[in-house]
């Protein structure tokens, strides 16, 4: 079973130290790689940079985020360069998020420009992973095109995809399904968000397209502030969603750590034993 996990890059020096002890929990767990996210032009880069190299200084797998918006190809073969001579053998390739107001895109328009960029520069020293919808893009024109460009992207190149979080299995299930219609074979793994609170959820699902079933969005909210009932409930669901995905024929689950142990370690725990 594959199992990563994903995490921020902190703003402090202390905060850095304290992310790569949450890290070292998750060293019992085998996973087969950590991945850090990098702000879409380049926003977090330094910091991007300081948490791949704090994490690989403990000999982690580290699979750095890499946005193309708002960038140069100069700039990214700096930084691809720069992750192969601190050992980094693994990229998540995207274009992130479009300011509102910004015209000018930069050298790259969408991430398959970014994924050809790298294999023409790089070879094959990446394994390249990237972002797949299965409730479909927030952007997108409509479900075919966004499948479709999913599709391209993975041929550009691409390894592997790892999907935005949902709390609807069949929609990873059908997404999985329509995806080898069109031909693509690499992996394609649930990305699952652990809950642990309401409203931070819903500003995050609002922005990134994850739609939160009415029914759960009901009991979390009669939750009020009662944390300790919405991470049990969190719990239960989210263990339940990767249960479904595993039986459903998933590879494994990349996990939205958000820097914090718990509750992905009770997620993985229950994963692993079912
Ligand atoms: C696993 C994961 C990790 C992420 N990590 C980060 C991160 O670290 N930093 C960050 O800023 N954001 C991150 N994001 C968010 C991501 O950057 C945004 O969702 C962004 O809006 C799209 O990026 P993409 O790589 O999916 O883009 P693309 O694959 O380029 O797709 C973007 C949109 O363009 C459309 N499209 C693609 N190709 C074409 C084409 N040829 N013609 C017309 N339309 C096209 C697609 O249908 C889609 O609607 C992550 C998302 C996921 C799922």
């Amino acid at each position: 079973m594959k199992l990563s996990a994903e995490f921020f890059p902190p703003r402090t020096a202390e905060g850095l130290d304290k992310l790569v002890e949450v890290a070292e929990g998750f060293r019992p767990f085998n996973l087969d790689y950590l991945s850090v996210t990098y702000g879409a032009g380049g926003s977090t880069q330094e910091r991007t940079l300081a948490t791949v190299k704090a994490l690989r200084a403990r000999g982690w797998d580290v699979a750095p985020h890499l946005t193309c918006v708002d960038s140069e190809r100069g700039k990214i073969a700096d930084l691809l360069k720069t992750y192969m001579d601190l050992g980094v053998h693994r990229i998540v390739a995207l274009r992130g998020d479009i300011p509102s107001g910004m015209r000018d895109l930069g050298d790259f328009n969408f991430a398959i420009d970014l994924v050809k960029f790298i294999r023409d520069s790089t070879g094959d020293h990446f394994h390249i992973e990237v972002a797949a919808y299965p409730e479909v893009h927030p952007q997108a024109k409509n479900w075919q095109t966004d499948l479709q460009h999913f599709a391209d992207k993975m041929a550009a190149g691409a390894n592997a995809a790892i999907t935005q979080y949902f709390f609807n299995p069949d929609s990873y299930c059908r997404f999985v399904n329509a995806a080898r219609d069109l031909g693509v074979k690499g992996d394609i793994i649930p990305g699952l968000m652990p809950i642990t609170n309401h409203d931070q959820l819903v500003r995050f699902s609002d922005a990134c397209g994850a739609e939160i079933p009415r029914w759960l969005r009901k009991r979390l909210e009669a939750f009020g502030d009662d944390k300790a009932a919405i991470s049990e409930l969190g719990l239960e669901v989210v263990s339940d969603i990767g249960e479904r995905v595993m039986r459903g024929g998933a590879p494994g689950v990349h996990y939205y750590a958000m820097n914090s142990i718990e509750p992905t370690r009770s997620l993985i725990e229950r994963l692993r034993s079912f």
